[in-house]
């Protein structure tokens, strides 16, 4: 199964690829993530993708698609996979179709004004890649699986939020056009089990197929 999840930065999914990768045997392939371990390792490649993501900016699409391509050539990914973040632009949709198929496309919908809250007070476990939030009930600043103490991501200050959710709205909301035959919209107001549930019977359906 090949799926990509889209929708605002903040809408929930990093939670929601989560959620099915444990269910469904397929890897979540964030390319937020895969440039922040650039990024950490110091290296000319990595300051220079930390920049943009500092700002908010969209890293180039060439640079993005070859980071993206090796990704889904390794092994764990031949039954399929769930793109996380990307496409993030017309351009990377119209490459990713010259390279692969895409099942589905799950659109992850929330007001903008819910993400901006979410977003500021989301927190990470850099152990085990946990997402928390400061304003959750039992929030100890520490992660709930692992213990480990938990940080902010610095795009999610205020500022850079905006910024990318401007870059979302003109660049990538595109997408749902673009992916309309293939379509499965989900909202994410209620808790992250409320938004899954859809989700998994709708892919549970797709896989039976
Ligand atoms: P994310 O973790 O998905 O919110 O991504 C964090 C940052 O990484 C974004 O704000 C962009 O700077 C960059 N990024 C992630 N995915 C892409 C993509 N598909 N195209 C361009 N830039 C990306």
């Amino acid at each position: 199964m090949k799926l990509i999840l889209l929708g605002a930065p903040g809408s929930g999914k990093g939670t929601l690829a989560k959620q099915i990768t444990r269910d469904f045997d397929i890897p979540q392939i964030s390319t937020g993530d895969l440039f922040r371990q650039f990024a950490s390792s110091g290296s000319k490649l990595g300051l220079e993708l930390k920049s943009y993501m500092d700002s908010g900016k969209l890293v180039p699409d060439e640079l993005t698609i070859q980071i993206l391509k090796d990704r889904i050539s390794q092994s764990d990914c031949k039954n399929g996979f769930i793109l996380d973040g990307f496409p993030r632009t017309i351009k990377q949709a119209e490459v990713l179709r010259t390279i692969t198929e895409i099942d589905s496309v799950i659109l992850v919908d929330l007001a903008f004004e819910e993400i901006i809250n979410r977003l500021v007070s989301r927190r990470i476990c850099p152990q085990c890649g946990d997402i928390d939030n400061a304003s959750y009930e039992g929030y100890t600043g520490n992660c709930r699986k692992c213990g480990t103490p938990l940080y902010q991501r610095d795009d999610d200050k205020l500022e850079t939020v905006k910024n990318r959710l401007e870059v979302y709205e003109k660049n990538t909301s595109p997408l749902i056009d673009f992916y309309s035959d293939r379509l499965f919209k989900v909202s994410s107001k209620g808790t992250p089990e409320e938004t899954y549930q859809p989700v998994k019977t709708f892919l549970k359906g797709l896989e039976a197929k």
